[in-house]
């Protein structure tokens, strides 16, 4: 497909409807951030994603976008159920309920600052991190991993892992709902059942931060932030078992897609009506999925906060968790009519507006916080949800990659960076050198100009500014 961009704002591009497109593409980018001035082919995505059964209003992409398996990351898409909408897996990614979460402490950079070295080592330490198995918590068996499924961060906190406060903090309350660990085949669990409490590869981290700056008191006080205030931000997913989870169902959609009648214009889209057999066997195995994701961050709470609490006598209390992977199934009113919607949200977070019902009380009026981790050299962002957001209450969830992992291989080394990160003030804990090459503040797109252009875009509003002071790197 040839792409005809057209620029409505300077913040918001449309991709003109041709065949097959069944709606228009919504870019929301400035023209820096455009995905193709680095010739990626993210903008190909975000028109071959507007091709699915059942899509509603647009293909949205976030100023984060970047190429993904099928759908790009940074790609929202909502399907209407009644009307033959599709869940794809690719629309959710191989990381199923990837997110972030983060804490806040009860301390501030300054006192914490001869104190950390001790808590970085403690932290380098304590979290399990790299490929491989090795996790926070040793389950029984399949049993055990299921009702973890079931459950999420709940049966964390069930079990001893987090308090109750911690589950009003997380987005569906810690529990996706749904959830049916039937679906979830032998080998994902046999990869799962090692992995409870690890971070995994390059891009998961779990970082300390401070707050540099606060655009909005009242909305930062609502949220527990303030200038200074010391917060930790924890970047990871669902590990092996997502990933076995996205793998096998993918494989029985692109068998079924000729039962359905369903042509895509990219395989990788393949998919299944969300009421059909394999469209509801996906959205249990995924929401399974999520909720390992889900206790999986709870448990890497834990970890940190027994370093905060050894190293600086510092509790954290937990802002606020967010997958930025996900398929949910929301209303929305679309052309003034409600409608059942199965919104995709693949590398992009949920954004609910102030006032929404899903919110906890003392989040209604400000809106939900939006976690947005830039890169372990540069900054991080805080937002929160805003009434102007029409990309089904969707933002951006990261800087946004720019090169590839082997263009970064290809240009950074590890022990260069690691120098030149320590030099400015970071503490790095990497897993490995060639894994900290990849991530390399370089490889991503500029996140003050994706902040400031998910701001203007009326995606979100800026809450505050975080820096880092030091990273566990997966
Ligand atoms: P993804 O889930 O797409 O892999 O990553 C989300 C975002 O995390 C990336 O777009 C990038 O901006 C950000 N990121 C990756 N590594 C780090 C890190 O070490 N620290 C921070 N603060 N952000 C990171
Ligand atoms: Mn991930
Ligand atoms: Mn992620």
């Amino acid at each position: 497909m040839d792409i005809t961009l057209v620029q409505e704002t300077p913040f918001r591009f449309r991709i003109e409807r041709q065949d097959p497109m069944r709606v228009p593409g919504v870019v929301f980018a400035t023209r820096e951030l455009l995905p193709q001035a680095t010739g990626d082919k993210a903008l190909e995505q975000v028109a071959n994603v507007a091709a699915l059964p059942g899509i509603v209003r647009a293909s949205y992409a976030m100023p984060d976008v970047h190429w993904g398996y099928g759908f790009p990351i940074g790609g929202v898409a909502a399907t209407d159920i009644d009307a033959g909408g599709v869940i794809s897996p690719g629309g959710v990614g191989f990381d199923i309920s990837c997110g972030v979460r983060l804490l806040a402490a009860g301390i501030d950079r300054d006192p914490l600052a001869p104190r950390m070295r001790r808590l970085m080592d403690i932290l380098g330490d304590t979290v399990p991190r790299g490929l491989g198995p090795g996790g926070l918590w040793k389950l029984s068996g399949r049993r055990q991993l299921e009702e973890l499924m079931v459950a999420g961060a709940a049966y964390a906190v069930e079990h001893g892992r987090g308090v109750p406060r911690d589950l009003e903090r997380c987005e569906d309350g810690g529990t996706l709902a749904g959830a049916d660990p039937s679906q979830v085949g032998q080998r994902a669990v046999d990869r799962g059942l090692r992995q409870v409490g690890s971070l995994g590869s390059a891009n998961h981290f779990l970082e300390v931060q401070a707050v540099d700056r606060v655009y909005d008191d009242r909305t930062a006080a609502a949220f527990g932030l303030h200038p200074g205030q010391v917060c930790v931000m924890i970047h990871c997913g669902s590990r092996g078992l997502g990933h076995q989870v996205c793998s096998d169902h993918v494989k029985v959609m692109d068998q079924s897609l000729r039962a359905y009648g369903i042509q895509l214009p990219d395989r990788q889209l393949a998919c299944a009506p969300a009421v059909s057999v394999p469209g509801r066997d996906y959205l249990g195995a995924m929401a399974a999925a999520a909720n390992y994701a889900r206790a999986n961050r709870q448990l890497l709470t834990e970890a940190a906060r027994h370093a905060f609490a050894v190293a600086a006598g510092a509790e954290l209390d937990l802002v606020y968790d967010v997958s930025h992977n996900m398929a949910k199934i929301e209303t929305h009113d679309v052309d003034g009519v409600p409608l059942q919607l199965c919104v995709h949200r693949k590398g992009a977070t949920r954004a609910l507006p102030p006032g929404h019902r899903e919110l906890p009380d003392d989040l209604a009026e400000a809106g939900q916080p939006i976690l947005v981790p830039g890169t372990m050299g540069t900054a991080s962002y805080v937002m929160a949800g805003t009434a102007g957001n029409d990309a089904f209450w969707s933002s951006a969830h990261g800087a946004g990659r720019v090169w590839s992992r082997h263009q970064a291989l290809r240009r950074v080394r590890g022990e260069e960076l690691c120098e030149q990160l320590e030099s400015h003030g970071v503490a790095v804990r990497p897993a490995s050198w060639r894994a900290l090459a990849e991530e390399a503040p370089d490889a991503y797109k500029d996140v003050d100009a994706v902040a400031a252009a998910t701001e203007a875009g009326q995606l979100a509003r800026l809450v505050a500014r975080l820096v880092p002071l030091g990273v566990v790197k997966g």
